[in-house]
């Protein structure tokens, strides 16, 4: 099978790693890659937003499936055009992508499917926003409508705090076109959880649940990031948990997406709060795999996922279990760059053990080989230090000790990745 993963990142090395473990002679494809997926196939130097040139190298490479990592070739209808080509893609169209493109209509689509998430307005004007605001309980938070690379969710602790917020995206476009629509909504209490699903449109099917750690130090203070680490499975996320999820989250929501005739096909991340009550609330939805989620849900999963992939992308699937099965547990921290999220610094030489030991896997995100061959740091976050064991406390222990074994200079990251899991 010759399979073209799009995009450059940890996750899509994670996905190449995936599809190359369940098949070793599967033919791989990556559009950009990275050094990490060279290892494993062939990079090709087309940006995973340039829809026609994917399109173009799907066609030109014969290849059997694409399995699409990032959102914005998602929202820019890649699937579409792959589908018009006649060419299996793994992914949602551009309409179901919307899930994750417009908070606004994911909102409107919970609505209509009475799944629980925070009571909400959405506006484009700023006069009634901040009308709205006035009148806010505290805490409150504040979302850019359309996609803002994790920027877009503002948790404001006052009023003021929430008004000043939607002037900056209504009124002085802070996030361009993302901003130019908000919503405004109540703050939940509870704990977050990273749950994904495999669905064809109607039947779906539970990847392990996740926790990531968006916040660049450790005890989760310090900046927002794109995420400094994960760990999977999460005690958290119950079989009684799992089954409310899919009642009361997952099928209706797949309901209405069949209703409005745009099925959604792909993974669906569901960005869960989960109040003491147990109730599961809809923060967001994604419309593709986390990052750096993936790094540790696709190791641990003890049956292929490429029977999956293909099956959903030519309407064949057949699921079997409710669940997928998991063996052992895994943790992966992101080793950034220093000055990570604002300005990274690029460049620095890195030194990469030829042996961390069989249990470890390096993901690679933000690298690049220069002419000679060195491999550098060329993003933020640079890799993901992925260790599996038989629970999350070894699973954290080994990620730590690999990553102390990898050097760059202006190397960051946090020692306490899966903190949770080890207090629960
Ligand atoms: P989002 O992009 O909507 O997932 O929001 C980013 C982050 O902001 C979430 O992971 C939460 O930590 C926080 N957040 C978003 N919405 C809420 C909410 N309604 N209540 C509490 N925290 C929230």
């Amino acid at each position: 099978m010759r399979v073209l993963v799009v995009g450059g990142g940890g996750r899509e090395h994670a996905l190449c790693w995936a599809l190359h473990t369940d098949d070793p002679r599967t033919t791989l494809f990556a559009a950009p890659g990275n050094p990490g997926t060279a290892t494993l196939g062939t990079n090709l130097p087309i940006a995973a937003t340039d829809v026609d040139a994917i399109t173009r190298a799907a066609r030109e490479h014969r290849v059997d499936l694409v399995v699409v990592g990032p959102e914005a070739p998602l929202a820019a209808g890649l699937v579409d055009r792959l589908q018009a080509d006649g060419r299996p893609a793994f992914g949602p169209t551009q309409a179901a992508a919307q899930l994750e493109a417009s908070k606004a209509f994911t909102k409107a689509v919970l609505a209509q499917a009475r799944v629980p998430t925070a009571p909400s307005h959405t506006f484009t004007a700023l006069t009634p926003a901040l009308n709205d605001i006035a009148r806010h309980a505290e805490p409150l938070v504040v979302k850019a409508s359309g996609l803002a690379a994790g920027k877009g969710a503002v948790v404001c602790s006052t009023r003021a705090e929430a008004a000043e917020t939607a002037r900056a995206m209504l009124e002085r476009g802070a996030l361009g076109d993302a901003g130019r629509e908000i919503v405004v909504e109540a703050f939940l209490e509870g704990e977050e959880l990273s749950l994904l699903a495999l669905t064809d449109g109607e039947q779906l099917v539970f990847l392990p649940a996740a926790q990531d750690h968006k916040r660049l130090g450790e005890g989760d203070t310090g900046p927002n990031t794109g995420g400094m680490g994960a760990y999977a499975p999460v005690s958290l996320a119950t079989p009684a948990l799992l089954a409310r999820a899919r009642r009361e989250v997952f099928e209706p929501t797949l309901a209405e997406m069949r209703r409005r005739a745009t099925p959604y096909r792909g993974v669906l991340y569901a960005g869960l709060m989960v109040a003491p009550d147990g109730t599961p609330f809809v923060l967001e939805f994604n419309c593709r795999f986390g990052d750096p989620e993936t790094q540790v849900v696709l190791p641990i999963l003890s049956t292929g996922i490429t029977e999956h992939f293909l099956g959903i992308a030519t309407n064949t699937w057949k699921p079997g279990d409710a669940v997928l099965p998991v063996s052992g547990a895994a943790v992966t921290t992101v080793l950034a760059a220093r000055g990570y999220p604002d300005a990274p610094e690029k460049g620095a030489a890195i030194t990469l053990p030829d042996e961390l030991g069989s249990d470890v896997l390096v993901f690679h995100a933000g690298t690049t080989r220069d002419a000679e061959g060195t491999l550098r740091v060329a993003g933020g976050r640079v890799l993901n230090v992925t260790a599996r064991a038989p629970t999350v406390r070894e699973a954290a222990a080994a990620s730590r000790a690999a990553c102390e074994r990898i050097a760059f200079e202006g190397k960051v990251y946090r020692r306490d990745i899966g903190w949770r899991e080890l207090r629960r």
